[in-house]
């Protein structure tokens, strides 16, 4: 039984081992991602078929022009719809595969086009560095992990305790919505997705300052996107950090 596990466990490691684009980090992922774009593609259409497109000439024009400049530096060679949402909360998303939505209640925080992309270069970023896929192999492995530790446990009497305490204490550390970690992930290639797009990346400082003090004055409808997209001191001070390597890249379109 171990020695099945054990083999389990290398053959996790050789096939799921991948690098995060323009971060190299090492991390990993179990699916294949002709299927997660797939499955990005189904949801999509589904999600679209429910939902009210914003009727907005101008900022449809906008979100479409900002998403294909991005996409044009992101060395992703996806299947690109951009869409703009008509929808009172401050959210957007892409989903793997090139799949992205801006609802309008964010317009008034974005309020330039450069504001505009920093917000889709951030979601581009998640995509494109496939955190939902690692997401789910981290569910994968804890669930195997539990597995393993329901066989080892079988005989103590505190078992099922010991099993909720390990499934609680994943569920805390890695399934949740977007860790910090891709968070801040997201922040630093999105920084370097818009810069390479010709946009000015101080420009995502001032909007993550929009957001920080809209946060801070509970204005309605902002709860969703900051609860998956906390607005603190700590992110605008690494997008700070990150600053004058993004600024090469402006530097050398003007
Ligand atoms: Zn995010």
């Amino acid at each position: 039984m171990k020695i099945r596990y054990c083999l389990l466990t290398l053959v996790f490691l050789i096939v799921g081992c991948t690098t995060v684009p323009m971060t190299g980090r090492h991390r990993l992922i179990l699916s294949d991602e002709a299927q997660e774009n797939a499955a990005g593609a189904t949801s999509y259409g589904q999600y679209l078929s429910e939902s009210k497109i914003s009727k907005d000439k101008t900022n449809t024009a906008l979100v479409k022009k900002v998403g294909k400049k991005i996409a044009a530096v992101s060395g992703c060679d996806y299947d690109w719809e951009f869409n703009l949402l008509e929808n009172s909360e401050a959210n957007a998303w892409c989903l793997s595969g090139g799949k992205v939505a801006v609802y309008t209640g964010i317009l008034p925080y974005t309020k330039t086009e450069a504001g505009l992309a920093t917000v889709m270069s951030h979601e581009i970023a998640h995509a494109i560095a496939r955190h939902g896929a690692e997401r789910s192999a981290q569910n994968t492995l804890l669930q195997y992990g539990l597995a393993i530790g329901g066989a080892t446990l079988s005989n103590n009497p505190n078992r099922e305790l010991i099993l909720l305490g390990v499934n609680v204490a994943g569920n805390v550390g890695v399934i949740l919505p977007y860790s910090r970690k891709h968070e801040s992930e997201a922040d630093y290639i999105g920084l370097l997705l818009m810069a390479k797009a010709g946009y000015d990346p101080n420009e995502a400082i001032k909007f993550w300052q929009r957001m920080a003090s809209a946060a801070s004055g509970s204005q309605g409808g902002l709860s969703d996107f900051l609860s998956t997209h906390p607005s603190d001191e700590k992110r605008i001070k690494d997008l700070r950090e990150h600053l004058p390597e993004a600024l090469q890249y402006y530097n050398k379109l003007k």
